[in-house]
């Protein structure tokens, strides 16, 4: 078969889980809970299935589910968005992201991405039938951050979106009000869209807050804005997420949504609707996560890793370079199978394969975890 995708294998998140498992290691590697969800929550998706919420729901969500993500963005980021036409459920961000772009991008069309980047934005992009434009955060003492000047200097006829995410997935970086002003200059008198990945928003750390492109009017206009049910409520395996946009771009989104799923399970949706009525849920998500990132990172203060700056998201990147100067995946392996830890290798979010000594640890996990986790990696 003559592939679409010849360069793409398995996804290292799903390699290094294997290992990890294989070699009975801590597994940090791949992003997810190993902790339950509030109950509160499985039982109010119970309760939808026992009430008969069973068979398809309207093409774009159930509609209660639609308000309730309406008012909490109104309320939390101050943009109204109306549930009827500007709010779908898609399964997972990773749906919604993959219908944004078939949805936008045209055979030629170019799609700048930021490296490191979450691994399904470039193979998206290239079922589209996109281009992918990579423009690299650059790193000093102060951590990751985003070249704007290159990103404008990307800019050209055929550039048709700009991928974006923050908080960032590996970097745990987060836009801050002046990156949100930088963007909105290089776009303006621009037709370039706007893919605003923001699944972390909800884990963002140190008071500070997180910069939803719908907060700025301008931005908003041109954006389609991601997030997941799976990261907020500790439920990856739940594959549920929605997409906000203007009328005009959602419309389009949903013309490819109808056939690319139709539709999403109906009584999760009435489940999260319910359990969505109460907000501390989220809002108590920055200070749950900010005491693991802080509890791994005392650990591993007195170890031979560099940290890295963690503002948001619940990824901690260290630099490994004064314990082995093997590359990140090699390095990766060895830590899973000999030291007992799986991390996710830094280089796996590039295309141009970059080597910066750098890995991913997940701290989405029970205190005892990270405890073992710690006392493994304090040892090297
Ligand atoms: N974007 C980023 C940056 C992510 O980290 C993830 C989760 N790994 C996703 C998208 C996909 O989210 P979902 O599981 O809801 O499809
Ligand atoms: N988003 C998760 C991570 O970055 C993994 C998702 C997946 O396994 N595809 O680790």
């Amino acid at each position: 078969l003559h592939s679409k995708l010849p360069e793409v294998g398995t996804t290292i998140f799903s390699i290094m889980s294997a290992l990890a498992a294989e070699k009975k290691a801590v597994n940090l590697g791949q992003g997810f809970p190993d902790f339950e969800c509030d109950p509160a929550l499985t039982g109010a998706v119970s309760a939808a299935m026992a009430a008969a919420h069973n068979q398809y729901p309207p093409m774009p969500g159930v509609p209660m589910l639609r308000e309730r993500i309406a008012a909490k963005i109104a309320s939390i980021y101050g943009h109204s968005y109306d549930a009827a036409s500007e709010i779908t459920i898609t399964a997972g961000a990773t749906q919604g992201i993959m219908t944004i772009l078939l949805s936008c991008v045209h055979a030629g069309d170019e799609v700048i991405v930021i490296e490191p980047a979450y691994d399904s934005y470039v193979p998206s992009i290239q079922l589209a039938g996109g281009v992918p434009v990579f423009v690299s955060m650059e790193l000093n003492q102060h951590g990751y951050t985003i070249p704007w000047d290159k990103v404008a200097a990307s800019i050209r006829s055929k550039t048709r979106l700009i991928m974006l995410n923050s908080p960032h997935n590996p970097t745990g970086f987060v836009l801050s009000a002046a990156d949100v002003k930088a963007l909105a200059d290089i776009v303006r008198g621009t037709q370039v869209l706007i893919a605003s990945d923001e699944v972390y928003e909800h884990m963002v750390y140190d008071g500070v807050r997180h910069e939803s492109l719908c907060r700025h009017p301008e931005l908003g206009e041109r954006s389609f804005i991601i997030s997941s049910f799976g990261k907020t409520y500790h439920v990856t395996g739940w594959k549920v997420g929605y997409v906000a946009a203007p009328a005009a771009l959602m419309a389009e989104f949903r013309k490819v949504h109808q056939f690319n799923v139709f539709t999403v399970n109906t009584p999760m949706q009435v489940g999260i609707a319910e359990y969505m009525n109460d907000p501390a849920p989220y809002l108590n998500l920055p200070a749950f996560y900010q005491r693991k990132r802080d509890l791994f990172r005392d650990g591993l203060k007195n170890s031979r890793f560099r940290m890295l700056p963690s503002a948001g998201t619940y990824f901690q990147c260290v630099d490994y370079t004064a314990i082995s100067d093997l590359p990140e995946l090699e390095f990766a392996q060895w830590l899973t199978a000999e030291v007992g830890v799986a991390a996710i290798p830094v280089s796996a979010f590039y295309k141009q394969q970059k080597e910066s000594g750098i890995v991913r640890f997940c701290f989405a996990k029970q205190d005892a975890t990270l405890q073992k986790a710690i006392a493994c990696l304090q040892k090297i």
